[in-house]
C-alpha cells in the first residue's frame, strides 16, 4: 500500500513547487537559487529533481517537498499534508480512529466560523472608514500616530456604541444567533422574566476600536477591542472559540512572518498599537503577545521562523514575575541541541574528582567527549527608556529604537542586572547568592568563548576566583537535567558481556562500514541484525524505521540520539516527522508522561508508528545500557550515511561548477565539503571511541 505521503510526492514536483518562491536556474542536472531561509548573495540553494530533494549548503537546511513547505510556510506536518494534498488533488482520508464524519463536520463548522469572521471584519472596517459614529475612533487612531496606510493594511475597525448593530447585520447575512455566540461576536441575552437565556443576542464589542487578529496564514480568527469611552476592560479580546485560542495568539504574525525570517529575529511587544506602529516604521518583524504572558504555544509558532527572540518589555514590568515567566517559557520551548564537548586534556575536573572514567590518561586528546544539552535559541531583551512604551519611543526617537532592535541586550546581561538587584555584593552571602543565581544562567550559553567571558564577568563582579567558579559551574551543569552522556574509552562492562565474543580491540566496528559488510569476526546481535536489515531489505529507510521504533519504545533514549541526528538527517518524510514529534514530546514532558505516544501523532502517520514498532518487536529483552548503545550506533550510522551522501552531492556540484568556471560557487562548495569531511572524521573517531 502506498501511503498518502508517497502518492503526494509522486504528483507534486519539488522543483515546480520551490520554483514558485525561489527563482531557480539550471546548474548541470541540478537547479540553484538564492536560499529562502538565509540571506545570501551567491546561490547555495540547490534542488535535485532526480531525488526530489533540496539542500542549502549555506545554512544546512534540506529535505523533501514536505520539509520545504513546512519550513517555508511555517506549517505543521498535518497542515503541509493538507496543503500538498490539495495541490496534488489527492483526497486526504482519515486513517486513524477518529470519527471521519465528526471530523468533516468540525471542519465545515470551522470554515463557517472563518466566513463569519471575515464578514464581521469587513463590517467593522467599513464602520471605521465611513460612519459618523466612528469619528472618535478615527481621532484616537490619529492621536496614537497610526497612519491611514496602517489603518488599511491592518484593517482596523470600529464597533459602534449600540447593542445590536453587528448582530443585526450578521443575522441578515444568514448566520444564526447560535453561530454569532459560537464565533465570539455576540452574547446571549438573559430573559429577565424567566431568569434564563433565550432572549436573543447582543454585540460582544461595543464602542471599541477593533484590531482584527489573524493566524499565520492571514485568516481572521478573532478580534481585539480597545475601549474608546469609559468601557471596561480597556482591552477586550474575543472569547475562546473554535478558531481563537487565547494563549496562543500572536497579533500581526501574518504580516511579520516573512520579515521575521529575513531579519532572523522576532520582536515581541505587548500592545496592538505597539505592533502597528513598529510595522509602520519598518520594524516589520514585530508581533504582539496580547492578553496573556508569553506561553509555550507562542514560542512553538515562533521557533519555526527564527531562533532569535527579542522581548520589548514593558519597562515597568522588567524583572517582574510575568517577564521571567515568559523568558523561562521561551527557554523551555526552544529545541535543545546536544553538542559534543571535548573535555580539554589535563583540565577534566570531573575526571579528577570522582575518577570514574578509568584507565584513559588525562593527556589523551580523545579521552572524553561529553554531550551537553543547550537551548538552541538566542533570547534577548530590548531595553526601553523608563516609562515609555515601544510606540512612543518609535515615534519620538526612531534611530534609538532601530539601534536597540539591532543591538538588543543579551538575556544574560539582563539577568546580571535583574538577578542581583536585591543583593549586597560586598557581603559574602550576597556574593554566594549571586553565583547561585547566575551560574545556571551562564550554563545555558551555547558558545564556550562567550561562556568563559561571562564566567570572568561574574568572577569580577563578586571578586571570586575564576577556577573555583568553573568547578561550581560544572557541578551546577551536572545537577541540572542535562542529559549528558559520557563516552569514555573504557568500554562499559555490560556491553562487553552482551557482545558475547571477544573482539579485536582496534578493528573498525563493522556496523560503521558503509556496505554493512563485516570486517572482523565479531558477531554481536546488533551487528548481525544490522547486516540482515541491509541485505534483506536493501533499504536505508529501514534504519530510520528501526531507530524510530527504538525511540518510540524507549523515550528515555531520546537525549542520547538527539545530539547526533537532527530532523533533516532523515530521508523518510514520515520518519522525519515522527522524530520531530518524539523530540518535542520528550522536551515538553517535564514529568514523565503516561499518555501514549500515538496521541501526539497525526492520524496519517499512525500506520508508520505501527510499522516502526514492528521493526523492534524482538528488542524487548534488552537492558538499558545495551539499548543506549544500540540507539547511538544506529543514529551514528544514519548520520554517517547522510554525511557521505552530502559529500557525494558536493563532489558532483563542484564538478559542475568547475565546468561552468563558476569560481564563487566552487569556493563555497569546497569549504562546505571540508566541513563535511571534518564531521566525518569526528564521527569516525567517536565511533572508534565507543565502538
Ligand atoms: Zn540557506
Amino acid at each position: 500500500m502506498t501511503s498518502i505521503i508517497e502518492t503526494i510526492k509522486a504528483k507534486v514536483d519539488v522543483a515546480e513547487e520551490i520554483g514558485l518562491v525561489v527563482a531557480l536556474q539550471k546548474s548541470g542536472k541540478a537547479l540553484k537559487g538564492l536560499c529562502p531561509f538565509h540571506n545570501e548573495r551567491t546561490a547555495s540553494f540547490y534542488v535535485f529533481a532526480e531525488s526530489q530533494t533540496w539542500r542549502c549548503f549555506g545554512c544546512n537546511e534540506g529535505g523533501d517537498i514536505f520539509a520545504f513547505v513546512q519550513k517555508q510556510q511555517g506549517l505543521e506536518f498535518r497542515e503541509a499534508l493538507y496543503y500538498l494534498a490539495e495541490k496534488a488533488s489527492v483526497p486526504v482520508e482519515d486513517q486513524g480512529s477518529r470519527d471521519p464524519e465528526a471530523e468533516r463536520e468540525a471542519s465545515a463548522t470551522r470554515e463557517r466560523m472563518r466566513k463569519l469572521n471575515e464578514d464581521a471584519l469587513l463590517w467593522f472596517h467599513q464602520m471605521f472608514l465611513r460612519s459618523q459614529e466612528a469619528a472618535g475612533a478615527r481621532a484616537y487612531a490619529k492621536k496614537r500616530g497610526i497612519s491611514s496606510d496602517s489603518v488599511l493594511s491592518f484593517a482596523l475597525g470600529y464597533a459602534p456604541d449600540q447593542w445590536e448593530a453587528l448582530s443585526h447585520y450578521l443575522l441578515g447575512q444568514g448566520y444564526s444567533e447560535r453561530e454569532l455566540v459560537m464565533g465570539g461576536l455576540a452574547r446571549e441575552r438573559m430573559d429577565d422574566q424567566k431568569g434564563e437565556y433565550g432572549g436573543g443576542v447582543y454585540d460582544y464589542f461595543r464602542d471599541r476600536l477593533i484590531f482584527p487578529i489573524r493566524d499565520i496564514r492571514g485568516r481572521v480568527i478573532g478580534f481585539g477591542g480597545r475601549a474608546l469611552g469609559e468601557g471596561k476592560p480597556k482591552y477586550l479580546n474575543s472569547p475562546q472559540t473554535l478558531l481563537f485560542e487565547k494563549n496562543s495568539v500572536l497579533y500581526a504574525i501574518d504580516m511579520a512572518r516573512d520579515a521575521i525570517k529575513q531579519a532572523h529575529q522576532v520582536v515581541i511587544v505587548e500592545g496592538y498599537v505597539d505592533a502597528v506602529i513598529a510595522h509602520q516604521y519598518g520594524t516589520k518583524q514585530t508581533v504582539a503577545c496580547i492578553g496573556s504572558a508569553i506561553t509555550e504555544k507562542h514560542i512553538q509558532q515562533l521557533k519555526k521562523l527564527t531562533r532569535q527572540v527579542t522581548l520589548a518589555l514593558d519597562p515597568d514590568a522588567a524583572g517582574s514575575a510575568a517577564t521571567e515567566h515568559g523568558i523561562q517559557e521561551a527557554l523551555r520551548t526552544f529545541d535543545r541541541i546536544v553538542v559534543p564537548v571535548p573535555l580539554p586534556s589535563g583540565r577534566t575536573e570531573g575526571q579528577k574528582r570522582n575518577g570514574q572514567y578509568g584507565s584513559r590518561k588525562a593527556s589523551d586528546p580523545h579521552g572524553i567527549i561529553r554531550l551537553e544539552e543547550q537551548v538552541d535559541a538566542e533570547i534577548n531583551v530590548l531595553k526601553l527608556p523608563d516609562g515609555e512604551d515601544p510606540d512612543e519611543v518609535i515615534q519620538r526617537d526612531l534611530p534609538s529604537w532601530l539601534y536597540a532592535v539591532a543591538h538588543p541586550q543579551p538575556l544574560i546581561d539582563y539577568y546580571f542586572v535583574v538577578k542581583t538587584a536585591d543583593l549586597d555584593l560586598r557581603e559574602p552571602e550576597g556574593k554566594a547568592e549571586a553565583a547561585k543565581r547566575l551560574l545556571p544562567v551562564i550554563g545555558m550559553i551555547n558558545d564556550r568563548i562567550k561562556r568563559d567571558d561571562y564566567m570572568r564577568k561574574l568572577a569580577t563582579m563578586i571578586r571570586s576566583d575564576e577556577r573555583s567558579l568553573h568547578e561550581e559551574l560544572q557541578r551546577v551543569l551536572r545537577s541540572q537535567k542535562t542529559q549528558s552522556v559520557e563516552f569514555s574509552n573504557t568500554r562499559p562492562k555490560v556491553l562487553r558481556e552482551t557482545a558475547g565474543q571477544p573482539r579485536q580491540e582496534d578493528a573498525e566496528p563493522d556496523w560503521i562500514s558503509d556496505n554493512g559488510e563485516s570486517s572482523t569476526g565479531s558477531q554481536s546481535a546488533a551487528q548481525t541484525r544490522a547486516r540482515a536489515l541491509d541485505r534483506n531489505r536493501g533499504n536505508k529507510l529501514q534504519w530510520e524505521d528501526y531507530l524510530i521504533g527504538l525511540l518510540v519504545q524507549n523515550p528515555g533514549l531520546n537525549p542520547h540520539v538527539c545530539g547526533i541526528l537532527n530532523d533533516s538527517d532523515f530521508a523518510g518524510t514520515d520518519t522525519r516527522e515522527l522524530y520531530h514529534i518524539l523530540n518535542s514530546v520528550y522536551q515538553r514532558a517535564s514529568s514523565p508522561s503516561n499518555q501514549p505516544f500515538e496521541q501526539f501523532v497525526p492520524s496519517e502517520l499512525l500506520t508508520t508508528v505501527a510499522r516502526v514498532q514492528k521493526c523492534v518487536e524482538s528488542e524487548t529483552s534488552r537492558d538499558g545500557a545495551g539499548l543506549v548503545k544500540e540507539a547511538v550506533q544506529c543514529a551514528t550510522r544514519l548520520k554517517r550515511t547522510r554525511l557521505l551522501q552530502l559529500n557525494t552531492e558536493l563532489s558532483y556540484l563542484i564538478r559542475e561548477a568547475d565546468q561552468a568556471s563558476d569560481k564563487a560557487s566552487i569556493g563555497q562548495l569546497q569549504l562546505r565539503q571540508l566541513e563535511i569531511c571534518q564531521q566525518l572524521r569526528t564521527l569516525n573517531s567517536a565511533m572508534h571511541l565507543h565502538g
